[in-house]
């Protein structure tokens, strides 16, 4: 069994989504399909929570009679049989009756996160809705009835397999499922998500709990490429990549991936495939545990870093001092990415700043605390990078003007990290395009 799973611009227009019913009867296999809500659906579920949040009705009002009519045009172009086109209508009523009702509440969290399911749950409805009628037999089955987090945000990866068995279990005579990404319930039962393109995630931990034979993520580009496509004109498609690998490249920035997506394939051995809608042919990158091939194979950057340096006398010859600090840290649930020591003071970074300012009144007992915003780290990913002749050379050689605040080289076989204000980004990429991969 494998799960394949589209983004939102794979079923963001009719025509997408018929061609994602033609990709899952290609073959025989019989699999889970995860989708995403159509493309531009979450970002408008989001404004209209926000408005509702801030207490502007009418304006809620006004983007949800908008996003319904969207729906309106979108099922009325995919569906042709007039059972289908009713069932369609009855079923974007109900959504949208539900949101209108819930601009007459009192707006509140828990509210908010039912609000971000609906574009989940309209695509698979309306998948499931064409696939009948076109005649393709298979199973919608709600992603809230297995996929649970915990207390923490966590997945909870044992009941997810235990649900999601029993229910294939109960459906032993069907081949194709489909079920939402992003959506799941919280410790108390709640509808909650897995954050902002959390579809990927989604996937990869159905594709462990079922112990899948691929996970495949299909979206618009045909691949992990080694650069930003979007700020450097030429890039090239990765065809292999190690998890390692891979899971530094979503952590660090490659839009393609949700950051945590990796880690279940990894734990369970289960290969990924990112393939491309629009060019189903095409290769594509196949992530498992092998790296391939050796030496620098993609560059990502992630921007809204701060740094954050504790200096202190105290810690000249001192022991147990960096446990004071990271504990500091643990205490407010932030995660360190970068580290730099030297024998007066620390480095780290961090991407959410949420808690900065009761961290850094906890470290001032510490020593001199300077805080710098608008960073953005610059993670060079390649296996047995460190051990690759002159790759330090090539990429200081490459960047003489960008003004490089921290360095990470030799915490794991396959990354180096640098940290350069925001403003370099792009220009940074730019330079390692071809100064790392003779690309212009
Ligand atoms: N629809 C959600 C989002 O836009 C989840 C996803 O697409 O992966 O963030
Ligand atoms: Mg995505």
């Amino acid at each position: 069994m494998k799960v394949m799973k589209f983004g939102g611009t794979s079923v963001g227009k009719p025509e997408r989504m018929q061609q994602v019913a033609k990709l899952i009867v290609q073959d025989e296999e019989s699999k889970i399909v995860v989708l995403s809500a159509l493309s531009g659906t979450t970002n408008a579920l989001v404004e209209i929570s926000n408005a509702l949040s801030q207490g502007d009705k009418s304006g809620a009002r006004q983007q949800i009679q908008a996003l319904q009519d969207h729906y309106k045009i979108f099922y009325n172009q995919l569906l042709v049989a007039p059972p289908a086109l009713e069932k369609a209508t009855a079923c974007i009523n109900e959504h949208f009756e539900f949101l209108n009702i819930i601009v007459k509440i009192s707006f509140s969290e828990a509210l908010n996160k039912d609000i971000l399911a609906q574009g989940e749950l309209l695509s698979t409805k309306l998948f499931s809705i064409y696939l009948e009628e076109i005649g393709v037999d298979h199973l919608l089955i709600p992603a809230l009835d297995f996929m649970t987090i915990d207390n923490y945000d966590e997945p909870q990866i044992g009941s997810i397999k235990v649900k999601l068995t029993q229910i294939l279990q109960r459906n032993k005579g069907k081949k194709i499922f489909v079920t939402q990404g992003y959506i799941s319930r919280n410790a108390k039962g709640e509808v909650d998500n897995l954050k902002r393109g959390g579809s990927d995630y989604s996937a990869s931990l159905i594709a462990a709990a079922i112990q899948a034979s691929v996970c495949e993520i299909w979206t618009d580009i045909d691949g992990m490429h080694n650069n930003d496509p979007r700020v450097v004109t030429k890039t090239v498609a990765i065809e292999q990549l190690s998890f390692d690998e891979a899971a530094e490249l979503a952590y660090f920035g490659a839009k393609i991936l949700h950051p945590a997506s990796i880690w279940p394939a990894q734990f369970y051995k289960v290969p990924v495939k990112l393939l491309n809608t629009m060019q189903p042919t095409s290769k594509g990158t196949l992530i498992t545990e092998l790296a391939g091939s050796s030496g620098v194979k993609a560059v990502a950057a992630k921007d809204g870093i701060t740094v954050i340096q504790i200096k202190s006398s105290r810690m000249l010859l001192a022991y147990g001092f960096l446990r004071k600090v990271f504990e500091v840290f643990e205490k407010y649930r932030t995660s360190i990415d970068m580290v730099t020591t030297s024998e007066v003071a620390v480095s780290v970074t961090i991407d959410n700043d949420v808690q900065l300012k009761e961290i850094i009144k906890e470290l001032e007992p510490f020593g001199t605390i300077e805080i710098e915003r608008n960073q953005a780290i610059v993670s060079i990913v390649g296996n047995e990078i460190n051990e690759t002749k002159n790759v330090l050379q090539h990429l200081f050689n490459s960047l003489t003007d960008i003004p490089v605040r921290m360095v990470n080289y030799g915490g794991s076989h396959h990354n180096i990290s640098i940290l350069i204000p925001k403003e370099y980004k792009t220009k940074t990429l730019q330079l390692l395009n071809k100064g790392l991969f003779g690309l212009e």
